[in-house]
């Protein structure tokens, strides 16, 4: 039985101050939720701030991104010591917004899954496809070789500390979401990529369903077999709302 993870990605949202608002109302709104993994992934600017107020809490810190490199020339970056540094336990790597607005591949979202796992710190590996290929019929494709690729550096022997996110990104932000069988088909597929891969080992990766998820359709995707977690945007926002996700199946998960 693999442990539901709820995952929040704030993006370019909230500063300090909006952040730890955010924990102090947050934090006794799950704090009974005891049976699922809980992380917020705030900017940078406010890792530091929010790790303090989530200290010795049931909810992880996470980065939105990192490079793979332990230092150097690579102005604005942010590497897995530093971010280790700040208390982070997952980073998310290859997002669809960097691979599309920063042109980041799947052999750099392998170097970055690979570097944080090393210091001992979960990846939550995105991969997801765009309209067109969905349209193309391309989605299995697309999927198959973004999971060859970004996880080709994960020893088989740390495949249950890994995370993957399944972000059809036509449905990011754009309030479409898969319907629950369509998320549940393209996981079930995943899964079956992940046994391929990493043998029985596979089967620890937790699986989360990105784009779109709100309190009110949470439950019926968490209820698809495949379904491990889900990585919000939008929904994660506000206090009431994440709880509520997290909680999804009314705070007995
Ligand atoms: C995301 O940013 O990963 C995401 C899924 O966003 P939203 O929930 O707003 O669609």
């Amino acid at each position: 039985m693999r442990r539901p993870i709820l995952a929040a990605n704030w993006k370019m949202q909230k500063t300090i101050a909006e952040a730890e608002t955010f924990a102090a109302a947050f934090l006794p709104l799950v704090a009974k939720a005891d049976a699922v993994d809980i992380v917020l992934a705030p900017p940078a600017t406010a890792l530091h701030a929010l790790g303090q107020a989530l200290a010795g809490s049931n909810v992880a810190l996470a980065s939105q991104n990192v490079n793979p490199n332990e230092k150097g020339a690579f102005t604005g970056e942010l590497s897995p010591d530093m971010i280790a540094d700040v208390g982070c336990r997952y980073a998310i790597v290859g997002h669809s917004e960097r691979r599309t607005l920063y042109g980041e591949s799947s052999e750099f979202v392998a170097d970055k899954a690979a570097a944080v796992l090393g210091r001992d710190i979960r990846p939550i590996i995105c991969v997801g496809e765009s309209d067109d290929e969905r349209e193309a019929g391309q989605t299995f494709a697309v999927i198959g070789e973004q999971l060859q690729v970004s996880l080709a550096k994960i020893p088989k022997d740390r495949a249950a500390d890994i995370v993957v996110a399944y972000e059809p990104i036509w449905a990011i932000g754009t309030g479409k979401t898969a319907t629950p069988e369509m998320a549940q088909e393209v996981h079930a597929m995943i899964r079956e990529r992940l046994r391929v891969m990493f043998a029985a080992d596979g089967d620890a990766i937790r699986v989360q369903y990105g784009g779109s998820v709100k309190p009110d359709n949470v439950a019926e995707l968490m209820a698809q077999a495949d379904i491990d977690g889900a990585l919000v945007g939008g929904a994660s926002l506000e206090a009431e709302s994440f709880s509520q996700i997290v909680n999804f199946d009314g705070g007995r998960a």
